[in-house]
């Protein structure tokens, strides 16, 4: 016996159509609704056509971000098969997409599908869809520091005819991004502006977070009063907004104001509201700020316990903020090359397709072989452009980078002496130890000679991996050039840096090369002191490990030597 799937299914066809109108009009105003809407549509899955399994798993996608499952949402998302597709309707995906990874701090994912988004939109989409795809640009380009592209977005949605709302958004990230590349003045009325946009629709939470950027820019101008007078009055209305990210900031500023004009006792205590208020993400601007005060006021207050206990937690917020920065860098970086690279290559491959044509209509010609000749010279070329191009991004990327070792992601020479003098003087002051351990990879050269410099590179981010799950948050692990590092110990005397040595040793030696391709042993050559032996001045500290490590290296390397 046999059924004809269309007759079986006709009737149902038209009536999940009606549903997945009903769930569409319920979509953010009344989840619950939408998801009874989608109960009932479940019930039909296996009769869906292409175009309704793609909106119901849109739907479902979307159901799931609401209560918080972004990764069932991405994924999800990410299977709808949208070749097929309206374009208005894979510009939606796309930037329901760029929206929950930025959610997830996906910067990589957000932004491809955000640069799908745009271009799709500009393609076909409604005058509404073009207004949230530059919103949701310019709202990630701010997050992501591309404050000049977050401004040519706010500036591109302000010249369209949008909605009170849209507008709204639009002016705060206009201000945002205006604020930090210097384009308008801290009192300009074009922040009047933009703040009674908001207010006006009673959008009162978007006011505050212009507020908020007026206060910052005012901050860096070392207007430090009126960040105060400023905020002050605004103080309980941005409280009353209950919204973590926009009270944690405001306290921070208000915090680093106080400090400034030396109010100490009001600075603690905005400093001490912002590391207190939850948040999701947890090391953020703000509170690395105000650890940053708590520990200043405590030194100033000649209280080296909380002190030192303060800056450990700057230094551990500001480690994973700087990363996070890196990250959003790097995200951007990749994504730009990985588009203009496809970009380049298509237009390689178009120019190839052309010549060969060229070249078919010559065939039984003479000319045939130069032709040939000059579409490898034209490849070549080509490919020369693409080297050339990747080494001046590679060039790009390392400047931006300037504080991290980009290979080894550890501390550079420089910001690990700027970290290093403040907690030397810090457990100087509560009379702490400090522990202190150089070591050298050995015989590295050798597996440069011998397995090419990629295996070299591979061994120097294999160990700085390795060396980080012996160490704590709190030490200080830099690459001091080369194949030599340096760890710095808070609160650890001779004995516990010379047994994280011996961890360090071990953990070296079990590294699996496997990854790199290639078999090969890793170790390394330690030198140990502390500021019990050395004092606390970071130079003799370094240098009577140095002399340690050499010791270890005489003595036949993979292992330390405590100074003497
Ligand atoms: P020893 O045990 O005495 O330290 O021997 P060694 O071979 O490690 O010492 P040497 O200082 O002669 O060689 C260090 C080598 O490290 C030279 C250089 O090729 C390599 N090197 C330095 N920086 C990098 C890097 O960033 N990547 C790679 N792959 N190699 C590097
Ligand atoms: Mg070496
Ligand atoms: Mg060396």
């Amino acid at each position: 016996m046999y059924f004809s799937p269309t007759s079986c299914f006709a009737a149902d066809s038209s009536l999940v159509d009606e549903l997945i109108a009903k769930a569409e009009k319920v979509r953010s105003s009344d989840p619950n609704q939408l998801s009874t809407v989608l109960n009932e549509l479940s019930t039909y899955e296996q009769s869906f056509n292409k175009h309704q399994l793609a909106k119901y798993l849109y739907l479902t996608a979307y159901k799931k971000s609401f209560i918080g499952e972004i990764d069932t949402a991405i994924e999800i998302a990410e299977s709808i098969s949208l070749s097929k597709e309206p374009t208005a309707f894979q510009a939606r995906v796309h930037l329901f997409i760029a929206n929950i990874a930025g959610i997830k701090e996906d910067w990589e994912l957000s932004l491809k599908n955000l640069n799908q988004g745009v271009k799709l939109s500009e393609l076909e989409g409604s005058a509404d869809m073009l207004a949230s795809s530059y919103i949701i640009a310019a709202i990630t380009f701010n997050l992501m520091y591309q404050h000049d592209l977050a401004y040519a977005f706010a500036k591109k949605l302000l010249d369209l005819e949008v909605n009170e709302r849209h507008y709204c958004v639009a002016q705060q990230s206009y201000i945002e991004s205006s604020l930090y590349t210097n384009r308008i003045d801290v009192f300009s009325s074009e922040i009047d502006n933009a703040i009674k946009a908001c207010e006006s629709i009673n959008e009162h939470l978007w006011a505050h977070v212009t507020r908020m950027y007026v206060a910052k820019a005012l901050n860096r101008q070392q207007r430090f009063q009126e960040v105060v007078t400023y905020l002050k009055e605004h103080i309980e209305g941005i409280e009353n907004t209950k919204y973590p990210r926009v009270i944690m900031g405001v306290y921070a500023e208000l915090a680093e104001a106080y400090f400034q004009i030396g109010n100490y006792q009001q600075a603690k205590l905005y400093a001490k509201k912002a590391t207190e208020t939850p948040l999701s993400i947890k090391f953020t601007e703000p509170v690395v700020t105000a650890y940053k005060v708590l520990y200043e006021v405590a030194k100033i207050e000649e209280a080296p316990v909380s002190a030192l206990s303060y800056f450990e937690k700057y230094h551990q917020a500001d480690k994973a903020y700087l990363s996070s920065v890196n990250a959003k860098a790097i995200a951007y970086q990749l994504v730009q090359q990985q588009t203009q690279e496809k970009q380049i290559t298509i237009n390689l491959l178009n120019k190839e397709n052309e010549l060969l044509k060229v070249e078919q209509s010559l065939a039984q010609t003479e000319a045939n072989n130069s032709q040939l000749v000059a579409t490898l010279a034209f490849v070549i070329a080509g490919l020369l452009a693409l080297l050339g191009y990747r080494s001046w991004r590679t060039q790009r990327r390392l400047k931006i980078l300037a504080e991290y070792d980009y290979l080894t992601n550890t501390y550079n020479r420089g910001h690990f002496m700027t970290l290093a003098e403040e907690t030397l003087f810090l457990a100087k002051t509560s009379n702490k130890p400090v522990g202190c351990i150089i070591f050298d990879l050995d015989k590295f050269k050798l597996v440069n000679d011998t397995y090419g410099h990629d295996a070299g590179d591979w061994a120097l981010k294999a160990t700085a991996k390795a060396i980080k799950e012996c160490i704590r948050a709190n030490d200080i692990f830099a690459r001091l050039g080369g194949e030599e590092f340096l760890i710095l110990l808070p609160s650890c005397d001779v004995y516990a840096a010379a047994n994280i040595a011996e961890k360090c040793i071990d953990k070296l030696q079990q590294i699996d090369t496997q990854d790199s391709g290639y078999k090969f042993t890793i170790t390394a050559s330690f030198g140990v002191t502390s500021s019990d032996l050395s004092g606390y001045d970071v130079a003799k500290l370094t240098s009577d490990a140095d002399i340690a490590l050499y010791q270890s290296k005489n003595g036949g390397r993979n292992r330390f030597t405590i100074f003497e």
